[in-house]
């Protein structure tokens, strides 16, 4: 199944793969201990192609771990890190991870992805990885160095851009079921197509997922979201069936209904519109999720309402609900990271219903003072949201947009509610009145704060004061003698 023969690469494009002085001392224990020792995976892909890279791996027929301590010891490197179960080594060298193991086989049982492992060739070993461009080898052999080790044609295939297995693909996919998530996500990195074949095994698989964790799973579905155009890579894994192994909510997104004549948009679809969007604007990655989730309680909350069409009320708090279920499902982290997503799905509509009536000073305090620190990440997600194909809604959506802008930057300028934090303390309520803990304090807060946010007084102590003052004396409370005046914090 040898490909390279009808192939010739050229010389001077493995030139940049090997390396001093590292591959020195690989080549020279090698020659030493006579060893055949090879530069492997991900490391030659990504140099062949001009990605940077920063983690080498070594493969040798023999013993890697050793192997490695002599390697580590020529080259005055650090500590070795020794991982018995995997039989391999790591050590750090010039801020580079460099990995060594001994070449294996593998035999896999249909119930779980941990396979019998045995001392192997090369070959062996560059068949039991995921795709051809990810099994190339280069030799670190005397007589052979720098060469190319491709039985595979993985050169042919990193060279049209394709994703294709070295083994029959519904062997490979059974094996390791994660290895389908890692064709979609390896094609959206790399801008590569997945070979038909391939991907047609990928759908006959994609059910073998339910014995993937979810950590391994929302691992690579995250590097699929931190691409530069993630659409690309949801596409792949609805149509291959993958999604709907883990993502249920989000493949539910699809489709556009019509009744009477009136149809809705698909929301699928506009969901990663809306994520592309965010993505020229940002790199991070829980904003991302932000865009995900944004619209996912849409098929929960959809409405035929006969004179209006189609409605979604709702959705924006329904939608923030089902987020901590989704993050639990897939192990995704549930402190702030999900707050964070919980609050821009909660808040997604607010800057453009705000311009529905006049914008003012008070409903933009009010958002600024719900969304906090996140305002920013707001803004972004809900200009990404402007997705309409009507150029004259999708104009008046930007002018609306921009006058939040506006006006946020004023409200910003003036009062600084971005971080609100209230004039008057519990405990200041407390000391005045002479009062234990009780609910009237929480409800004397909450009118000065109104009272902030709608602009009747300033953001200030001395007019807080005097209207808690106030207050307490509409509750029935009276002030305990010398905290009259404002006592200084
Ligand atoms: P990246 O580092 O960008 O995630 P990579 O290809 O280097 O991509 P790694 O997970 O670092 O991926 O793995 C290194 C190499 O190990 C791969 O190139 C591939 O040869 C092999 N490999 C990794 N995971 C698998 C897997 N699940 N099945 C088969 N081979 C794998
Ligand atoms: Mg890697």
């Amino acid at each position: 199944m040898s490909r390279t023969s009808s192939y010739s690469v050229d010389p001077a494009r493995l030139e940049g793969v090997v390396r001093e002085p590292l591959f020195a001392a690989v080549a020279a224990e090698a020659a030493k201990q006579d060893i055949p020792a090879f530069a492997i995976g991900g490391y030659v892909r990504d140099r062949l192609i001009g990605r940077p890279c920063k983690d080498v791996d070594f493969v040798v027929e023999g013993d890697g771990i050793a192997f490695a301590r002599s390697v580590a010891k020529r080259l005055g490197a650090g500590e070795v890190h020794v991982f018995k179960n995997f039989g391999t080594a790591m050590f750090i060298y010039a801020d580079e991870q460099v990995e060594f193991v001994g070449a294996r086989k593998e035999s896999y049982n249909r119930n779980s992805r941990k396979p019998e492992v045995e001392p192997g060739s090369i070959k062996d070993d560059q068949e039991r990885r995921d795709f051809t461009i990810n099994a190339l080898a280069v030799s670190m052999n005397p007589g052979s160095l720098g060469a190319l080790v491709d039985p595979f044609g993985g050169i042919m295939d990193l060279d049209r851009g394709l994703i294709r297995t070295p083994l029959d693909p519904d062997i490979t996919f059974s094996d390791d079921p994660l290895r389908m998530l890692r064709a979609v996500r390896f094609a959206n990195q790399l801008g590569f197509v997945i070979d038909p074949l391939t991907f047609d095994a990928i759908k006959r698989n994609a059910k073998r997922l339910e014995i993937i964790s979810a950590e391994r799973i929302h691992t690579e579905l995250n590097k699929i979201i931190l691409t530069r155009k993630p659409s690309v890579g949801f596409i792949l894994l609805r149509d291959a069936g993958l999604l709907q192994e883990f993502f249920p909510e989000f493949v539910e997104l699809s489709g556009a209904e019509e009744k009477h004549g009136i149809g809705h948009k698909d929301n699928f679809y506009h969901t990663l519109q809306v994520l592309d969007n965010v993505c020229e604007k940002s790199d991070d990655l829980w904003l991302r999720w932000g865009a995900i989730l944004h619209d996912i309680a849409k098929p929960r909350t959809k409405r035929f309402e006969p004179g209006h069409g189609w409605t979604f009320h709702g959705h924006e708090d329904k939608g923030a609900r089902m987020v901590p279920g989704i993050f639990r499902r897939l192990k995704l982290p549930l402190d702030e990271q999900m707050k964070f997503v919980q609050k821009l799905v909660a808040l997604h509509l607010r800057p453009i219903a705000l311009t529905k009536v006049e914008v003012t000073d008070s409903a933009i305090r009010r958002l600024l003072f719900d969304a906090g620190d996140d305002i920013d990440a707001l803004m972004i997600l809900c200009r990404a949201d402007i997705t309409s194909k009507n150029e004259k809604k999708k104009e008046r959506y930007l002018r609306n947009y921009e006058v939040v802008m506006e006006k946020l930057k004023e409200v910003e300028a003036k009062d600084q509610v971005r971080n609100f934090q209230p004039p008057i303390t519990g405990e200041d309520i407390m000391r005045a009145f002479n009062i234990p803990p009780c609910k009237l304090i929480g409800d004397i807060k909450t009118v000065i704060k109104d009272a902030i946010l709608d602009g009747r007084i300033q953001n200030d102590r001395a007019q807080a004061w005097e209207l808690m003052v106030e207050e307490g004396s509409k509750l029935g409370l009276k002030m305990e003698p010398g905290s009259g005046a404002i006592s200084s914090k």
